[in-house]
């Protein structure tokens, strides 16, 4: 098969916020950049991002503030100096994004509106109502437009080019017809999100699997820490669907079944704003403990009546409907029910301050980038604070695409060969022909149901080693799949099954690292070490996976620059 190969000085997979402003600024800075991207721009999860996007920006707030936070936040395992340069930088990044049309709500003084999120000291979350990510999506992928960008929409990739310690490409399908094509450059970027989809009951778009992260972990470059999955306290019963921290943020209170705002027991003293990881175990340990609302006692009550029609209406609208559709229920007339959903990847693939791929704990690799929820340049440690990612999408995204704009003065192009390609083309081949009893949809339903039970909020060693087995026998099962579409336009069947795969093989992540982490840190919490243990593990787990699918760990340093570490209380 003759296999196309196009030429470019930069590919980026993904286009969310991260994919969308790297490309607008490298596109700005007069450099070829193509957007490969599986979905159109728009559907991209960032632009399901309700609640707000954090920056010191008010005369009573300060950045070195806003960096102590996300640090205790992160239960001290964030580099400090990627928080501060983050940090620093935020209310330039909202400046920028504003300057170029995102419509933030305001204050009654003209200036931009900033609501309370868990964890921080200052109310610094900027938003608009509660659709601040589509109002950010929208501005940054129209000024990318604009400029001029190449958008490759419903474009699958699903292999790197990648030799000696140098990336110089990408392998996609065009979904619509299933042709592969190579995309040889110079540089290449991942921007390809999170991937909470590994869990039963998460908030994540269907798209969120997580496929940057085993695409890289495939040609044994490492992923750090990957154990550490944000639990969000408020989904919606049942499915999940992310009821916004906004909600708490604008004054919603819980409730367990006897009427106890049982927040006090938990976090005296910040009640429904302590962090995320605080909150969402308060409400599993009252599910737990049976004092859990609704027909399976699996929820508690969020209550938001207090704060009247006009004010729901003005800055939670969004959520308000989510909850009368997906639920039945008002939040102007009654309480909501909630439980906790699996909603954010703290780990990811490991970068520099700059962007640049690790190929282990001292080197980089030549030509790799990533940035946004898919890399972990750690600036949420154990624990991301609400707000913080849509800042970091926004912030990195842009900050890395100066970086390979720089770059590309001394990065060459290694030139493609058709073969190549044959990677992804063996494993569709495969898909779409072996005529196994398996199923994707059942393996991955199984993958969800066990990954939330034995990996979840709470964790043991039992659980996760039985998740271990669980794990290589599904792996095993994967071997046997068949896919009954077998046509070449819009095969979800295929698409899907490929997802599934790479499902697997993070998960194995996330799991390999819970088991050796024998402390509780952030949202990895195990039952049989509940203490923080910073003498064996203030350090970022660095995991790779050998060509039988088995992990190894090794560690790296914490960069700790003005905050020693301290005992975390709310
Ligand atoms: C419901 C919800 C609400 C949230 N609310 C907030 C909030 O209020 N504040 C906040 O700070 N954070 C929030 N977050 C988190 C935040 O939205 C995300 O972390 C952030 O938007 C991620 O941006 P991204 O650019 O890294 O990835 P995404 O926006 O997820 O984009 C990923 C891109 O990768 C592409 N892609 C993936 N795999 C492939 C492949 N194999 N081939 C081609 N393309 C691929 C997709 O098409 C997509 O374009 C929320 C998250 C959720 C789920």
């Amino acid at each position: 098969m003759q296999i196309p190969i196009v030429q470019t000085d930069v590919v980026i997979v993904g286009s969310g916020l991260a994919g969308c402003a790297a490309a607008r600024e490298l596109q700005k800075a007069g450099k070829e950049v193509i957007v490969l991207t599986k979905l159109h721009p728009l559907r991209s999860h960032s632009g399901a991002a309700q609640g707000g996007v954090n920056a010191a920006l008010s005369d009573d707030d300060d950045p070195k503030l806003h960096m102590f936070d996300t640090v205790k936040g992160s239960d001290y395992l964030a580099d400090q100096d990627a928080v501060e340069l983050m940090c620093s930088k935020a209310p330039e990044t909202i400046r920028w994004i504003e300057h170029m049309g995102a419509a933030f709500s305001r204050r009654e003084d003209g200036r931009i509106a900033q609501r309370p999120f868990g964890g921080q000291s200052k109310p610094r979350a900027c938003y608009a109502k509660d659709r601040t990510g589509l109002t950010l999506l929208q501005t940054i992928f129209e000024q990318a437009d604009r400029e001029g960008v190449d958008f490759w929409d419903e474009w699958y990739v699903a292999d790197i080019l990648y030799k000696d310690g140098k990336a110089y490409g990408v392998v996609a399908f065009n979904l619509r017809d299933s042709t592969p094509t190579i995309f040889n450059a110079k540089a290449v970027m991942f921007a390809t999100g999170g991937y909470a989809r590994a869990f039963k009951i998460n908030s994540n778009a269907h798209a969120n699997t997580g496929d940057g992260l085993s695409i890289i972990a495939r040609h044994g470059l490492p992923l750090e820490d990957m154990e550490f999955v944000q639990f969000h306290p408020s989904g919606l019963a049942g499915s999940g669907i992310l009821i916004s921290e906004a909600a708490r943020g604008e004054g919603g209170r819980l409730y367990n079944a006897l009427g106890e705002r049982f927040m006090e027991k938990y976090a005296p003293e910040k009640m429904e704003l302590a962090p995320r990881d605080v909150v969402a175990r308060a409400i599993m340990n009252e599910i737990r403990e049976g004092r859990g609302v609704g027909p399976d006692k699996m929820a508690v009550y969020l209550d938001l009546t207090h704060l009247g029609e006009e004010l729901i209406m003005e800055r939670l609208p969004e959520l308000r409907d989510l909850a009368i559709t997906f639920l039945g229920q008002d939040m102007v007339k009654e309480p909501i029910m909630i439980t906790v959903t699996a909603h954010y990847s703290m780990g990811g693939i490991p970068v520099d301050i700059d962007g640049h791929v690790k190929k282990n704990t001292k080197e980089l690799v030549e030509g790799l980038y990533a940035a946004g929820e898919c890399s972990c340049v750690s600036v949420h440690g154990a624990n991301r604070l609400g707000a913080n990612s849509l800042l970091e999408a926004l912030f990195f995204g842009r900050h890395v695409g100066q970086s390979i704009a720089k770059d590309l003065d001394r990065l060459t192009l290694e030139e493609a060969k058709p073969e190549e390609a044959k990677t992804m083309l063996e494993e569709m081949e495969f898909l779409l022909t072996n005529n196994g009893t398996e199923h994707t949809a059942s393996l991955r339903q199984e993958l969800q149901d066990t990954m939330f039970e034995n990996c979840g909020v709470f964790r043991t060693e039992e659980s996760l080693k039985k998740q271990k087995k669980i794990l290589k026998e599904l792996k095993e099962r994967f071997k046997n799949i068949r896919i009954d579409d077998k046509s070449k336009t819009f095969n979800t069947d295929l698409q899907e099954a490929i997802e599934l795969g790479h499902m697997l093989d993070y998960s194995s992540f996330i799991v390999e690292g819970a088991i050796a982490r024998k402390e509780s840190r952030g949202a990895h919490y195990r039952e049989d070490y509940p203490q923080r243990d910073d003498e064996h593990f203030l350090k970022h787990t660095f995991a790779y996976m050998d060509e039988r699918g088995d992990i190894r760990l090794e560690y790296g340093d914490v960069v700790i620059t003005q905050f020693e570490p301290q005992e975390r209380k709310y």
